[in-house]
C-alpha cells in the first residue's frame, strides 16, 4: 500500500472541497483533495448559477474569481410572476445596495481547480472505494484505490466535503449525529439550453399546474426548471413538451414567448430539506451537501457550502497558527445558525411557489394571498431580498 501523508485530508472536489483546500493553502497549510470522479465529470457538471454577494466577496477577495469578476452577470431584480402578471423586486434596492451574481457551479469549479493546480496543489481525481478511519483519534486515515493501486493518506484532520451520497457523513457512527429531514412530494426537471432570453431578471412563476422558472445563464444560455413528480421519468418530456409547458407556467397578459433554443442538459432533482447535528465527529469535519440540503428553489446549496468552509479555513487556520482549538469546537453550532435561518427560507420559498399533492382551492387562495403580500408589503419584499442576496456572516 502506497502512504501519503498531508496536514487536511479533504474528501470531495466540489466546490467546499476545492474551496477549503484553497482556503487552507492561503492560510499555509497543506491539503490532498480526493476525488471519486473524473476532472472532466465534475468540471462539466451543471448545477447551482445563483451565487450570494457574500460567495462572490470571498472568491473575488482570495484570488479565485478573476474570470467572474470578468464573465458573470450581476443582477439586482428577481420577478415573482402569477395571475398572468410580472411582478419585478428590485432586491438591491430593498437590501440596501446588494445583489446576487449569475456565475455557474461548474465554472467556479473550474476555476477553482485551476488556482489550486497553478499553486502546486494536489487534486486525485478517479478515486475509488474512498473510506474514512480513526478520526476519532489524532491520526485519521483516507484509504482508496487509484489506478488499481491501494493508497492510504495520514493526515491531522479530514474535510468531509463529500456531497449527499458521500462516504464521510455515514462514516460516522449511528447515534452521533442527529437528523432532520423532510423530502418534498415534487422534483424540478432542468434543462440547459442555447437561447438568448431577453429577460435579465431571474423569474419564479407560481401556476395551478406547478412551479416554473427561468434564468439567464450568459448571452447565450437559459436555464429553466419546470415542477414535476418525483419520480418523473425524462423520457415523457421530449423538448416540444417542455415548451408547451414553459408557455402555459409562464404566461402572462402581455404575451410573454418562450426563447427557444437546443436543449444542451436535462436531469430531474429531488426536493429535499436535510441537516445533520453537530457537522463534526473527533477529527472529521462535514461541510457542504455532505451535512445539509436545501430544496434549490432559495438558490442557496452552494452558497451555504462556501458558508461553511469559510468558517472551518479560519478555524484550522487559528488551531495551526496557535494550538487553540476554540474556533474548531464551535465550527458546527457556528454553521448552524446560518443553516437554519437558510432551510427556513428555501422552505418558505418553496411552499410559497409549488403545487403539493391533495392542494385543494384553500391552499391555493393562502399561497396567492401570501405572493400578494410579497409584492405589495415592502417589510415582507424586504425580507424575500435580504435573505435571497444573502445575509451577512455573523461570526
Ligand atoms: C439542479 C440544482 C440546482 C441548484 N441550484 C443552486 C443555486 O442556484 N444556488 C446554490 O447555491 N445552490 C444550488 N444548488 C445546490 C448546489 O449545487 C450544491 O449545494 C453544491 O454542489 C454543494 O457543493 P458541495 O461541494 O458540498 O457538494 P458537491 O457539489 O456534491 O460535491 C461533492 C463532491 O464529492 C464527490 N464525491 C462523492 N462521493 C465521494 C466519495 N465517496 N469519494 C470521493 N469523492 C466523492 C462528488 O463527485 C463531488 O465532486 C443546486 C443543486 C441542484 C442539483
Amino acid at each position: 500500500m502506497a502512504r501519503m501523508r498531508t496536514q487536511v485530508g479533504i474528501v470531495g472536489a466540489g466546490p467546499a472541497g476545492l474551496l477549503l483546500s484553497h482556503l487552507l493553502h492561503l492560510h499555509g497549510i497543506e491539503s490532498i483533495v480526493i476525488e471519486a470522479r473524473s476532472r472532466d465529470y465534475v468540471e462539466q457538471r451543471v448545477r447551482a448559477g445563483v451565487l450570494e454577494q457574500g460567495t462572490v466577496d470571498l472568491l473575488v477577495g482570495s484570488g479565485a474569481g478573476e474570470r467572474l469578476k470578468r464573465e458573470a452577470l450581476i443582477r439586482d431584480s428577481i420577478e415573482l410572476r402569477f395571475g398572468g402578471r410580472r411582478h419585478p423586486l428590485n432586491l438591491r434596492e430593498l437590501s440596501g445596495g446588494r445583489a446576487y451574481t449569475i456565475y455557474a457551479q461548474q465554472e467556479i469549479v473550474k476555476d477553482l481547480i485551476g488556482v489550486r493546480l497553478a499553486a502546486g496543489g494536489s487534486i486525485l481525481f478517479d478515486a475509488t472505494g474512498v473510506s474514512v478511519h480513526d478520526f476519532d483519534t489524532a491520526a485519521p486515515r483516507i484509504r482508496f484505490r487509484r489506478d488499481g493501486a491501494e493508497m492510504e493518506l495520514q493526515c491531522d484532520f479530514i474535510g468531509g466535503c463529500d456531497g449527499f451520497h458521500g462516504v464521510c457523513r455515514p462514516s460516522i457512527p449511528a447515534g452521533a449525529l442527529t437528523v432532520f429531514e423532510r423530502v418534498y412530494p415534487f422534483g424540478w426537471l432542468g434543462t440547459l439550453v442555447e437561447a438568448e432570453t431577453p429577460e435579465q431578471e431571474t423569474v419564479y412563476a407560481w401556476h395551478e399546474r406547478g412551479f416554473g422558472f427561468f434564468n439567464r445563464r450568459s448571452p447565450t444560455l437559459t436555464r429553466h426548471f419546470l415542477q414535476v413528480a418525483p419520480d418523473e421519468d425524462l423520457a415523457n418530456w421530449p423538448d416540444a413538451r417542455i415548451w408547451d409547458e414553459l408557455r402555459v407556467r409562464l404566461a402572462t397578459d402581455d404575451g410573454w414567448q418562450v426563447t427557444e433554443g437546443p436543449v444542451l442538459n436535462r436531469n430531474i432533482t429531488e426536493m429535499r430539506s436535510f441537516v445533520v447535528e453537530p457537522m463534526r465527529h473527533g477529527r472529521l469535519y462535514l461541510a457542504g451537501d455532505a451535512a445539509h440540503i436545501v430544496p434549490p428553489t432559495g438558490a442557496k446549496g452552494l452558497n451555504l457550502a462556501v458558508a461553511d468552509v469559510r468558517v472551518l479555513a479560519r478555524a484550522l487556520g487559528d488551531y495551526y497558527a496557535t494550538g487553540r482549538t476554540e474556533l474548531l469546537d464551535s465550527y458546527s453550532a457556528t454553521c448552524l445558525r446560518r443553516i437554519w435561518r437558510v432551510e427556513h427560507f428555501s422552505w418558505w420559498m418553496t411552499s410559497m411557489l409549488h403545487r403539493f399533492p391533495g392542494d385543494d382551492a384553500f391552499q391555493q387562495r393562502l399561497q396567492r394571498a401570501q405572493l400578494d403580500y410579497v409584492v405589495s408589503s415592502r417589510a415582507a419584499a424586504t425580507t424575500l431580498a435580504e435573505n435571497y442576496v444573502g445575509l451577512p456572516y455573523d461570526d
